[in-house]
């Protein structure tokens, strides 16, 4: 056996796993992705985690938890996994050069931006079209850009885009936001932000790179071309759990199905995190914002 545990993912749960494993002197291994960054790492500032009154940005939250799990012992390297299989009741975790034998998994993958599979959308992917304000803002100053989604992604991401972009539309496919209050009243409030209701983007257009969209009213079926420079879309997240196929039992979008501990369907295998299925994806999963939910 080569770890006591392996941690498939190195986002908030996987890296919080880390800490909690090697702190029990449980020898672990965490394996992280080069080609899928987490979500937070991509997020300017969260504002909701404890202990960071003046919110902190993503990728300094993260590289906390990663010192901090370093500290107490876990090792990391970085690889795709290709596959996990039952070996002798301990695990077999194969990656894209070499494969481990560990006790037990800890799956933390995360999920990625769902995309909305609509015509230029992977034709401008770079040249336009982004899934991350934060990454990609700064390259939009004083350009009209349009945002796709109506959560929590959608509005903080289109608040980050008013530091750098001239207007940010906002086109949601109903008359009602999903994202929390907080957001929605700052979003209502900046001058840069305006919204299309009732209306989904269904064409991405350009040349070299994009030079408009078309939207549709969902209502009225009427469709309307608009001029921006960039789209951003932010229309949910699909769990990263293609590679465990016919190894755990998951819903049908693809979310591990877990128990109160977060055990899955097979021993020795354990979820956590975004990839998991679960009513809330935040970083601080706190029972208060269960409550908060239900409301
Ligand atoms: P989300 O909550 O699933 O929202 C997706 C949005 O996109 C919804 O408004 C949805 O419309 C819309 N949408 C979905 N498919 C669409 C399609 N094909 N065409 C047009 N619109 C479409 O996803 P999210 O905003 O990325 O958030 C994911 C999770 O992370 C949530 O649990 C969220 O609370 C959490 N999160 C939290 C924070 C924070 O606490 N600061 C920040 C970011 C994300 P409908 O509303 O009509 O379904």
């Amino acid at each position: 056996m080569d770890y006591d545990v392996i941690i498939i993912g190195g986002g908030p749960a996987g890296l919080t796993a880390g800490i909690y494993t090697s702190r029990a002197r449980l020898k672990t291994l965490l394996i992280e992705s080069f080609s899928v960054p987490c979500q937070a790492v991509t997020t300017d500032h969260i504002e909701n985690y404890p202990g960071f009154p003046e919110g902190v940005n993503g990728f300094e939250l993260v590289e906390k938890f990663k010192k901090q799990a370093e500290k107490f012992g876990t090792e990391f390297i970085v690889s795709e996994v290709k596959s996990i299989k039952n070996n002798n009741s301990l695990w077999q975790v194969i990656t894209e050069d070499k494969s481990y034998i560990a006790r037990s998994v800890i799956i933390a993958s995360g999920a990625s931006p769902k995309k909305l599979n609509i015509p230029g959308e992977d034709k401008f992917r770079g040249r336009g079209v982004s899934y991350c304000g934060t990454c990609d803002g700064a390259l939009f100053k004083d350009k009209e850009t349009v945002v796709a989604g109506g959560g929590d992604t959608a509005l903080e991401e289109a608040l980050f885009l008013t530091r750098f972009v001239r207007k940010v539309t906002v086109v949601h496919r109903r008359n009602a936001l999903r994202g929390t209050k907080i957001l929605q009243e700052r979003a209502f409030a900046n001058k840069k932000i305006e919204f299309i209701w009732d209306s989904i983007v269904t064409d991405i257009k350009g040349a070299n790179k994009v030079t408009g969209v078309k939207i549709k009213n969902v209502k009225t079926g009427v469709e309307t071309d608009f001029l921006c420079d960039g789209v951003f879309i932010f229309v949910g997240y699909t769990p990263n759990t293609s590679f465990l196929k016919d190894t755990l039992s998951m819903d049908e979008n693809g979310y591990i199905i877990s128990d109160d501990n977060c055990l899955a369907s097979k021993p020795g295998i354990f979820a956590c995190g975004d990839c998991r299925k679960k009513l809330l994806r935040q970083v601080a999963y706190l029972r208060a914002a269960t409550v908060v939910k239900s409301y």
